[in-house]
């Protein structure tokens, strides 16, 4: 079987046979079940999967995007990459800039980037700039040193980033045997959404298929898309969808309007509620930003979009945009069955009968 994304979906991506292939063999996640959460939303077992994008390389959808655009890049003879990012990104660009052995060069918002996410991108050797500033401003400042100094930007403005992101949309209907009837999904910088249409329209034409409703998800503090003008300060517990001003606000807007389907937001409360609620029921540990998407559809299913559906036939993708790993802190700010114990038995005995 072929493995990573070029090799898998070659005829469909922007390479050629002179594209030298920079790949970790990222891609073919899985899409799960979740019996459990279906049947609390009042659903049939089969109606929610889940694409659990966290299973990637790096632990992002990311990925799929990077190596399309670094391999794009050492063919076009760069010789360093740079990008702005909130850490999946940088994550990522790090790692496939390590293995190409290009130049890395990050920009991150200072204090605002999750551990497991600046970890990966100090341990790849990238040079990380952590900037005084939101992410907006770093990408505004990755945009002129890519332009002024001669790197390759690899943020999702790079249209190879997105050829390569769409190639999730194939492997959903491949699992599924059609489209799903509906997709809930994080919104932050607006690219993902608009790379998962586009995969789903030519899957369409190509196949005679239909097309999902595309539900998008923004955070209550950082919702741009949702009031329809840019927000200065966004804020957020789930910093990967921390942005004010989507740079592919276009798209997002399209996919949108052209599937009948929703962007709206939730509230941190809900986010935190539903990344828990989802580890608990379905033993999958997604970081805050990709839980939007549940609680998105938590909100949905309460408000009754479903009522009228099909029961048996209605099936539902969440996209699980990032691992729970990269955000080790999160969770320790929710509370849990924990506490200490003396080390003898007769004290563990008594610890478990009181729980
Ligand atoms: C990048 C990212 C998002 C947001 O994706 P956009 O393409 O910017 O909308 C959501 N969740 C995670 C985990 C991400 O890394």
């Amino acid at each position: 079987m072929k493995q990573g994304v070029i090799e898998r979906f070659r005829a469909f991506l922007p390479v050629t046979d002179q594209t030298p292939v920079v790949t970790l063999l990222e891609g073919s996640t899985p899409l799960l079940n979740a019996p459990r959460l279906s049947k609390e939303l009042g659903l049939p077992e089969t109606a929610v999967w889940l694409k659990f994008e966290g299973m990637n390389p790096t632990g992002s959808f990311k990925d799929r995007g990077m190596t399309v655009a670094v391999s794009k890049a050492v063919e076009e003879g760069a010789k360093a990459v740079v990008c702005a990012s909130t850490g999946n990104t940088a994550a990522s660009a790090s790692a496939y800039a390590a293995r190409a052995g290009l130049r890395c060069v990050v920009l991150l918002p200072d204090g605002q980037v999750a551990a497991g996410k600046l970890a990966q991108s100090l341990i790849h050797g990238a040079e990380v700039l952590a900037v005084a500033g939101n992410f907006d401003r770093a990408l505004e400042l990755a945009q002129q040193a890519a332009k002024e100094l001669g790197l390759a930007l690899v943020n999702s403005v790079n249209p190879y980033r997105l050829e390569g992101q769409k190639t999730a949309a194939f492997e959903v209907v491949e699992a599924l045997g059609r489209p799903p009837d509906y997709q809930f999904m994080p919104v932050g910088n607006a690219g993902n959404i608009t790379a998962y249409w586009t995969g789903y329209r030519e899957v369409a034409t190509r196949q005679g298929l239909g097309l999902p409703k595309m539900m998008g998800w923004q955070a209550w503090g950082a919702a741009p898309l949702v009031l329809g003008k840019p927000v200065a300060r966004p804020s957020t517990v789930a910093t990967a969808i921390r942005i004010g001003t989507p740079a592919t606000w276009l798209g997002a807007m399209r996919a949108k309007d052209e599937s009948g389907g929703t962007i709206a937001r939730v509230k941190d409360a809900e986010i935190l509620s539903a990344y828990r609620r989802l580890a608990r029921l379905e033993g999958v540990f997604c970081e805050p930003s990709s839980a939007a998407g549940i609680a998105g559809l938590v909100r949905a299913s309460r408000e009754g979009l479903f009522s009228q559906a099909d029961r048996t036939e209605l099936r539902i993708v969440c996209v699980l945009t990032g691992h729970g790993l990269k955000d080790p802190e999160t969770p320790k700010t929710l509370p849990h069955k924990w506490k200490r114990v003396p080390a003898d038995f007769p004290a563990l005995k008594r610890a478990l009968k009181t729980r």
